[in-house]
C-alpha cells in the first residue's frame, strides 16, 4: 500500500459522487465509471473548464465527460483535425510556417505561410498524409511550459508567427500540444490521439492576410471540416453540394432575376423583369399585411440635412457607413435609416394619448457604405429597401406593441416555411443615451420574450447605437441561419427630437419608439428566398406562374386566346410559340422552374381545354380555361 495516498471526490452530472486517488486521469475515471467505455469521450469538463482526457485531477471537482457527437465534442474534433492538417502540410512542404488554425461553425481552417500556392491536387496529397498520420495513431500530448521555453522552442523551429502570438500572451506559463514531430502553441483541449479523428474532408483554399490586415503578408488558408462519423460528414457534404446548386447568384442569373455590374457600382442591384416582379409581389404582400395590422404607409426623402443627422446621433455614431453630398452650400446625408422622417411626421401635430400608437410603415430605400470585401450577391449590398416601420406608443403600450411585432414575424415566417430563433442584443460600446434608458429598453424586450415563453440567446454589445434589439434568426430549408427581422426599443431618439403626447391628465409625456423590420432588407430576403426554395418558388411568389407551349403552329390561335384570358385575369404567363421540338421547350421551362406548363396541341385546341403539367412532372386532368384560372388564384390566396 502506498503511503500518503490522498483521495479526492468527484461529483458527476447525475449528482452521484465517487472517490479516486489524487492525480487520477480523466481517462482512467471514465474507464472505471463507464466499464471501460472511456473511448466514447473526447474530453472532459472540470468545474466547467474544458480539459483533455489525460488531465490529472488534483482536487475535488464536478466532472462532466464530453462525448464526441456533442457540440463541444465536434468542436474539439475539428480543432484536432486542424492540427493534423498542419502537421501533414509541414511533412509535405519544406519551409512552411504555421500561423493560426481555429474551428468555425461548420469546420476548421489553418493559415500557412508557403512559397507555392496550394492547388486542389495539393489538397488530395494533404488528405492522404492526414490519413497516414491518423493511421499512426500518434498521442496528442499537452505540455505546460514556461513562456521563455516556448519562445526558444518556436525560435528553433523558425515559427515566426507563433513567436508573434507569444508576444501577446501575458501569462508566464503557456501550453503547447505535441503529436509526433509537430508542435503547436494552443490552449486545447484535443482528442487523445490522431487515430481518434474518424471523418474529415478538406473543402477549399483561399488567401487570407495575417491577422486579417491587408498591410500584412497574404497567407494561404486551407478549409476543411470534420465530423464524429462518416455518415454525418457525408450528409454535410451533400448539403454543401445542394447549397452550391442553390446559390442565389447562380440562380439569379439562370432565372434572369437580377444582375450586379461593376460598371454601375459594386453592391448595387439591377432588377430584371422577373426579379422586379418577384419584388413587387413581396411588396404587395407586405403592404396588405401591414394594413391588416393597423400600420399607415408613409414615405420620406432620400436626402436630409446633415444637421438632422447630427441631432439624431447618426453623424457621431454611424458616419462611416453614410454617404454625404452638398447642395447650394448645404451639407446633406443620404439616409442609411428611415427613422428621421417618421419622427418628423409624428412631430407635425400635437398628439394625444388617444392617437397612440402611431405605426408608420415605409418600404424605405437606404444606402449604407459596406466595405467592398463583405459585399455578397443580394445578401450584402450598398443600396437596399427595408420593410421598415416605427411605432410610437405610450410606455404602457410598449409590451403589447412588441408582442404584436413578434406575432407579425411569426405569422409571416410560417407562410414562407422558415423556422426561427430569437436573440436579444444589448448595449454596444458606441451608443447614446443613459444607463437608465438602456436598462428600461432592454428589460421591456426581455419581459415580452419571457412572458410569452420565447427562448432566446443574448448577444452582448450587439444592439443598435440608440437601443437594444430582438433579432429573429431564420433557418432555411438547408438548416442555414439568416438574420432578417429585428425589433429595436428606443427611449432615446424621442427625447432628442422632443416627441411628446398629452396624457389623460393633460400633461406632456414622452412616447417610446420601436424600430422594426419584418423581412428586413428586401434584397437580402430575396436572396434567402431564392436559396430556400432553390429557385422553385411556390405559385403565389413565382414571377412566371405558367408558360404556354405550342406543339405546332396549328395551335397558335387557341394558345393566343389562352394567353389573353390568363393575362387579363392577372395570372403571370409567358408564351413559347417557337417552332422548336416540344421536348426542348419543356426542358427549358423546367430549368426556369415555372410551376405550370400548358402544352397546347390539336386535342387541346379542338376541345378548348388545358392539360396543365406541373414542375415536378405530374400532369393534371384536362380543365377549362376558367377552371385553371380559379386553381391558380386559389393557390395565391392560400399562399401556396
Ligand atoms: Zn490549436
Ligand atoms: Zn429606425
Amino acid at each position: 500500500m502506498r503511503l500518503n495516498m490522498e483521495n479526492i471526490t468527484i461529483r458527476l452530472p447525475d449528482g452521484s459522487s465517487r472517490n479516486f486517488p489524487k492525480k487520477t486521469s480523466l481517462h482512467e475515471i471514465a474507464n472505471k465509471i463507464n466499464g471501460g467505455s472511456g473511448k466514447n469521450f473526447v474530453a472532459g469538463k472540470i468545474n466547467g473548464r474544458l480539459v483533455d482526457m489525460s488531465y490529472l485531477l488534483e482536487q475535488n471537482a464536478d466532472v462532466v465527460f464530453i462525448t464526441r457527437d456533442s457540440e463541444e465534442g465536434v468542436d474539439i474534433t475539428r480543432h484536432s483535425a486542424s492540427h493534423i492538417m498542419a502537421q501533414a502540410v509541414k511533412e509535405l512542404y519544406k519551409g512552411v510556417k504555421i500561423s493560426i488554425g481555429p474551428t468555425t461553425d461548420n469546420g476548421f481552417y489553418y493559415d500557412f505561410d508557403c512559397e507555392d500556392s496550394f492547388s486542389l491536387e495539393d489538397m488530395d496529397k494533404v488528405e492522404s498524409m492526414m490519413q497516414e498520420l491518423i493511421g499512426r495513431d500518434l498521442p496528442i500530448i499537452r505540455k505546460d511550459i514556461p513562456k521563455e521555453e516556448a519562445i526558444s522552442l518556436f525560435k528553433e523551429r523558425n515559427e515566426t508567427y507563433k513567436l508573434e502570438l507569444l508576444e501577446d500572451i501575458p501569462d508566464d506559463v503557456v501550453s503547447v500540444y505535441v503529436q509526433g514531430d509537430f508542435v503547436d502553441l494552443c490552449r486545447g483541449p484535443h482528442l487523445p490521439s490522431t487515430g481518434r479523428l474518424k471523418a474529415f474532408k478538406l473543402t477549399s483554399v483561399a488567401g487570407a492576410y495575417w491577422r486579417g490586415d491587408e498591410k500584412n503578408k497574404m497567407l494561404q488558408r486551407i478549409y476543411g471540416t470534420a465530423f464524429p462519423d462518416s455518415k454525418s460528414l457525408r450528409k454535410h457534404l451533400q448539403r454543401l453540394e445542394e447549397a452550391k446548386k442553390r446559390d442565389h447568384r447562380k440562380l439569379g442569373k439562370s432565372l434572369d432575376l437580377f444582375s450586379i455590374h461593376e460598371d454601375a457600382g459594386a453592391g448595387l442591384v439591377i432588377y430584371h423583369p422577373k426579379g422586379a416582379m418577384l419584388r413587387t409581389i413581396l411588396e404587395d404582400f407586405e403592404k396588405r399585411e401591414h394594413f391588416k395590422r393597423g400600420y399607415q404607409l408613409v414615405k420620406g426623402p432620400h436626402l436630409l440635412k446633415s444637421d438632422l443627422w447630427e441631432k439624431s446621433g447618426h453623424f457621431d455614431n454611424y458616419r462611416e457607413n453614410m454617404y454625404f453630398t452638398e447642395i447650394d452650400g448645404q451639407k446633406y446625408g443620404i439616409k442609411p435609416m428611415n427613422c428621421l422622417a417618421h419622427m418628423l411626421i409624428y412631430k407635425s401635430r400635437t398628439r394625444s394619448y388617444r392617437d397612440l400608437p402611431q405605426r408608420y410603415f415605409e418600404l424605405g430605400t437606404v444606402h449604407r457604405h459596406e466595405k467592398s470585401g463583405v459585399l455578397h450577391g443580394l445578401l450584402r449590398v450598398r443600396e437596399f429597401t427595408q420593410d421598415d416601420a416605427h411605432i410610437l406608443c405610450t410606455p404602457d403600450q410598449l409590451g403589447q406593441e412588441i408582442k404584436g411585432v413578434i406575432d407579425f414575424v411569426q405569422d409571416v415566417m410560417k407562410i414562407f416555411g422558415f423556422e426561427y430563433e430569437m436573440a436579444l442584443s444589448t448595449r454596444p460600446d458606441k451608443s447614446i443615451g443613459s444607463e437608465e434608458q438602456w436598462e428600461k429598453a432592454t428589460s421591456s424586450l426581455k419581459e415580452v420574450l419571457e412572458n410569452n415563453n420565447l427562448s432566446y440567446e443574448i448577444n452582448e454589445g450587439d444592439g443598435a447605437f440608440y437601443g437594444p434589439k430582438i433579432d429573429v434568426i431564420l433557418k432555411d430549408a438547408l438548416d442555414r441561419k439568416w438574420q432578417c427581422a429585428t425589433i429595436q426599443c428606443d427611449f432615446i431618439l424621442p427625447e432628442r427630437f422632443d416627441l411628446t403626447f398629452i396624457d389623460s391628465h393633460g400633461t406632456k409625456q414622452r412616447p417610446v419608439m420601436l424600430h422594426r423590420v419584418i423581412l428586413g432588407a428586401m434584397e437580402r430576403f430575396m436572396g434567402v428566398l431564392i436559396e430556400h426554395y432553390g429557385g422553385a418558388f411556390p405559385t403565389w411568389l413565382a414571377p412566371v406562374q405558367a408558360v404556354i407551349l405550342t406543339v405546332t403552329d396549328r395551335s397558335i390561335e387557341f394558345a393566343d386566346e389562352v394567353y389573353g384570358r390568363l393575362t387579363s385575369s392577372l395570372l403571370r404567363v409567358e408564351k413559347d410559340f417557337r417552332n422548336e421540338k416540344l421536348g426542348l421547350k419543356i426542358r427549358e421551362a423546367q430549368l426556369q422552374k415555372i410551376p405550370y406548363m400548358l402544352v397546347i396541341g390539336d386535342k387541346e385546341s379542338n376541345d378548348r381545354v388545358l392539360s396543365p403539367r406541373m414542375r415536378n412532372g405530374k400532369t393534371l386532368k384536362p380543365v377549362k380555361i376558367d377552371e385553371f384560372i380559379a386553381l391558380v388564384q386559389q393557390e395565391c390566396r392560400d399562399r401556396r
